[in-house]
């Protein structure tokens, strides 16, 4: 463990208000209530950045407040009107975005199926890595991921280790993130590590 690890303050859940502490908040409007009575049962795991390949720069936290200034970039013409939003952001360096409290629907898994479940938002939590195809994860963001799964485990008993997957698991052949980029073998170890 390195000591930038170990220094990493506990990351908290407040159940009751869904928000993290001591993380920044860019709160979207893009979110609803999860359907009576379903709660947080899955974890899936994106990869995202803006525009594609591309790193750094305001255009996620613009893209999930509805925000985006499509003119800035040829790509963001197809985002034009989108209204998509995660719980949460990683990073390269490893820093924390919420968007929208864990308890409530956000709206980043569109058509989706887990085990035959379908619509994955309204029971799932969506968390986004800044990455890129092809683009390895870095050392921060598996740190602040497992904390923040750590986090999530413990504020939401239904959420469990055995149930996280990725974008492309829920939704084969339209999407592929968090790529081949995404080591999971990794994740779970440092998870197993710690839970
Ligand atoms: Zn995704």
């Amino acid at each position: 463990m390195s000591a930038t690890h170990a220094t990493r303050p506990a990351l908290g859940i407040d159940a009751a208000t869904g928000l993290a502490r001591g993380v920044r908040q860019v709160l979207s409007p893009h979110f609803d209530a999860r359907p009576a009575g379903t709660t947080p049962e899955l974890l899936v795991v994106h990869g995202i950045s803006l525009p594609p390949g591309q790193f750094g720069g305001p255009w996620i936290d613009q893209l999930f407040a509805g925000t985006l200034p499509v003119s800035a970039h040829p790509f963001f013409q197809e985002l034009a009107g989108a209204r998509l939003s995660a719980h949460a952001l990683i990073r390269r360096d490893g820093q924390i975005v919420q968007y929208v409290p864990f308890g409530a629907r956000a709206w980043h898994a569109g058509r989706s199926a887990y085990r035959g479940r379908n619509d994955c938002n309204d029971f799932s939590i969506g968390i986004e890595l800044e990455g890129a195809e092809g683009t390895a994860y870095s050392d921060a963001q598996y740190a602040a991921l497992v904390a923040l799964t750590v986090a999530l485990l413990e504020a939401y008993p239904t959420l469990s280790a055995q149930h996280i997957a990725g974008h492309g698991d829920i939704a084969p052949g339209r999407k592929s993130d968090p790529w081949g980029s995404f080591d999971w073998q990794r994740y779970r170890a440092l998870l197993g590590a710690r839970a």
